[in-house]
């Protein structure tokens, strides 16, 4: 029962070109909302660590800064919400990236009665490079580092265990450029097609605040609106 309050939405779709800080927010969210991250770049990842069938699909795409065929991620995603830790709600890092994969989440969601919130994250072309370029992970724990913004104490360790960082091998300024690319012909477009379908859709400028201050921002929308 929620007395005709507003009720808060269960998906938040987090959209925006590579490097517009989705995986960082996602996590962030994580604590403030108490729902997972679904990031399908990572569930992919791990499919080609494990070197299974799809990992072998998906290697040479995503490592020429390509998008994986739309049937593979709905796929994937739609198992993965399917789990009981996504019951009260689950936060989409880059998915949807077509309108395909846009109009299956939809149906999806629309099946099981699941309210959806859109925030575009708004970064320029640039910026997103530098940033990029910069970004180190830790192959032990998952931290994301950055030369720039988010420096580790000591250069390329771990500051929590001390391993040695690695640069994701599509962080290449190259495969960047082509990711990119792919956004401009394949995912921006999808903006509209959520326009269209009267989806609640927010834009937020994702170049200037300090991450914590803009999740409080994006958290403010999705549950208040704009
Ligand atoms: P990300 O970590 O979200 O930047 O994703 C890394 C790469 O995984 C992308 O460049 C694509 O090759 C692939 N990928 C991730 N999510 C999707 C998606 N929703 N649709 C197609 N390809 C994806």
């Amino acid at each position: 029962m929620n007395n005709g309050q507003k009720r808060f939405p269960r998906a938040v779709v987090l959209f925006g070109p590579p490097g517009s800080g989705k995986g960082t927010q996602a996590k962030l969210l994580i604590e403030r909302t108490g729902f997972p991250q679904i990031s399908t770049g990572d569930m992919l990842r791990e499919h080609i660590h494990a070197g299974d069938e799809i990992g072998r699909e998906v290697a040479a795409l995503m490592h020429a800064g390509s998008l994986v065929p739309d049937d593979l991620v709905n796929s994937l995603v739609k198992q993965r919400l399917s789990r009981p830790d996504c019951r009260n709600g689950f936060i989409l890092d880059g998915y949807p990236r077509t309108q395909q994969q846009a109009e299956r989440l939809g149906a999806l969601l629309e099946g099981w009665g699941i309210d959806q919130v859109v925030i575009h994250l708004v970064v320029d072309y640039n910026m997103i490079i530098a940033r990029l370029t910069g970004r180190r992970q830790c192959p032990v724990c998952g931290t994301l580092y950055n030369a720039l913004s988010r420096p580790p104490n000591q250069p390329e360790v771990c500051d929590l265990d001390g391993a040695r960082l690695v640069i994701r091998e599509d962080d290449s300024e190259l495969v960047i450029r082509e990711r990119l690319e792919e956004y401009d012909r394949q995912t921006r477009p999808v903006l509209d097609y959520f326009s269209r379908a009267g989806r609640r859709l927010y834009e937020v400028d994702a170049s200037r605040e300090a991450p914590p201050v803009l999740c409080e921002r994006i958290f403010e929308l999705i549950e208040n609106g704009g």
